[in-house]
């Protein structure tokens, strides 16, 4: 290092010392920095602002509602969807319905509400026509506002509701059952894959498999 180099920095030790005595912070910048990376906003309500007119694919065409999730801005927990289904997107809310009333219940059972500790989303942020599974390139194209979400709510676990979220966060073709029961990671956020709450409806003798789940992921976010 040169003198001159030598000189400023011992200069700006010596202005940090007067300011904060003997201890020397650093501040973290890595959110900050990915913010304007990317151009998205840094909170979650501007971003929402930001992004709630978006073309980027044909399901903007077709939407009635874009769906961007609700929840707790910092919550442990963030729930993932596939995408919005007809009821999500007439009301611009995802897992409205029966599904919803359902997934209520089963925060409830772990302390939790939509409001409270939790956020909920889905990769895509649009309905696909007749509840058709997404398409590679509106993942490609949608992705992004996920992973911002995740971003800044930094949840302790994110929980995949379904196959379809499963295998579209985790970039592989599996079943259920063969991603269920283990901890993923998703950008450096464990991850694990439950059943969507429709098939719940459809097929009760799974409940007890979710409740087992979901004491789980109460376990993993207590004692993390
Ligand atoms: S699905 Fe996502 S990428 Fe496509 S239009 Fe909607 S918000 Fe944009």
């Amino acid at each position: 290092m040169s003198k001159i180099l030598d000189d400023q920095l011992i200069n700006y030790l010596c202005q940090i010392k007067d300011v904060y005595g003997d201890e020397i912070y650093f501040e973290n910048n890595n959110t900050q920095k990915n913010n304007l990376e990317s151009g998205f906003s840094s909170s979650i309500s501007s971003f929402e602002d930001q992004i709630n007119k978006c073309h980027k694919c044909d399901l903007g065409n077709s939407r009635t509602n874009f769906v961007f999730g609700v929840g707790d801005e910092n919550a442990s927990l963030m729930l993932v969807g596939e995408a919005p289904g007809e009821k999500e997107d007439l009301e611009g809310e995802p897992f409205v319905g029966r599904a919803g009333k359902l997934l209520d219940k089963i925060l409830n059972a772990i302390n939790r509400s939509r409001n409270k500790d939790v956020f909920i989303c889905n990769v895509l942020k649009c309905r696909p026509p007749n509840n058709r599974d997404p398409l590679p390139i509106e993942v490609k194209e949608c992705e992004p506002y996920l992973k911002h979400q995740i971003n800044l709510i930094k949840p302790k676990l994110i929980v995949a509701l379904g196959r379809i979220a499963g295998k579209t966060l985790l970039g592989v073709d599996k079943s259920l059952k063969s991603m269920r029961g283990e901890i993923h990671n998703y950008y450096d956020i464990p991850l694990i894959v439950t059943y969507h709450p429709a098939a719940l409806l459809r097929n009760p003798n799974w409940k007890p498999l979710a409740w087992e789940d979901f004491k789980w992921i109460r376990s993993i976010i207590e004692t993390s």
